[in-house]
């Protein structure tokens, strides 16, 4: 097994550590490890890292190994570990800010499907205001090139009018749309 220098390791990815927990607001050294979180997290079985081993991870300084793990692209931020923690660690709310910090350090996604899944989300929000779920489907098919994914329940929820193929814009998209903009100006125009 190969062998880790913790203390070199925490003190290099101290910066980045820092800046996680600084725009995260989650404190990964309140966790004692009881291993709860894990139990009751739906996608771990798929994941390569548990909730609980990401926060451990965190906590000794592995910050790039989680960056480009599959489980903070996996979570689906259902919360069960969030509502079960003694110690009231919000894993979800870190797993985001996991992502956002993986694509800002230039990480490729571990699970490039659920990034192009993401995007295509936000950007049909961007322009209608709010979810446009045929529009969704739609980008997401064509820019992940599984042309056919959604295609065989689309005519039944349509008939059902859970889904139109029509987006349903809303009033105030103009000012969703101001938000996304001030967002990529803060970026730097990514
Ligand atoms: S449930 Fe909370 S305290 Fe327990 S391992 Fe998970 S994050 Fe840590
Ligand atoms: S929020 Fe994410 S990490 Fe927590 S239980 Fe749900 S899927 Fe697992």
């Amino acid at each position: 097994m190969e062998q880790v220098a913790l203390n070199s390791v925490l003190k290099s990815s101290q910066a980045l550590n820092q800046e996680i927990a600084e725009k995260s607001h989650v404190d990964v050294n309140k966790c004692y490890q009881c291993g709860t979180c894990a139990a009751g997290c739906p996608v771990a079985y798929l994941a390569d890292y548990s909730p609980r081993q990401i926060v451990r991870m965190l906590q000794n300084g592995l910050v790039e190994d989680v960056l480009k793990s599959r489980m903070i692209w996996l979570c689906i931020g259902c919360g069960n570990c969030l509502s079960r923690c003694p110690r009231k660690i919000d894993v979800p709310h870190l797993n985001d800010t996991l992502r956002i910090v993986s694509k800002e350090k230039g990480f490729p996604p571990a699970e490039k499907s659920v990034d192009v899944f993401n995007d295509s989300f936000l950007k049909t929000v961007q322009y209608t205001g709010r979810l446009y779920e045929a529009g969704l489907t739609m980008l997401y098919n064509t820019r992940s090139g599984n042309f056919m994914s959604g295609m065989d329940v689309a005519p039944h929820m349509m008939k059902l009018g859970k889904i139109s193929p029509f987006p349903h814009l809303i009033k105030g998209r103009g000012e969703v749309s101001r938000i996304f903009k001030k967002i990529q100006e803060r970026k730097g125009g990514k």
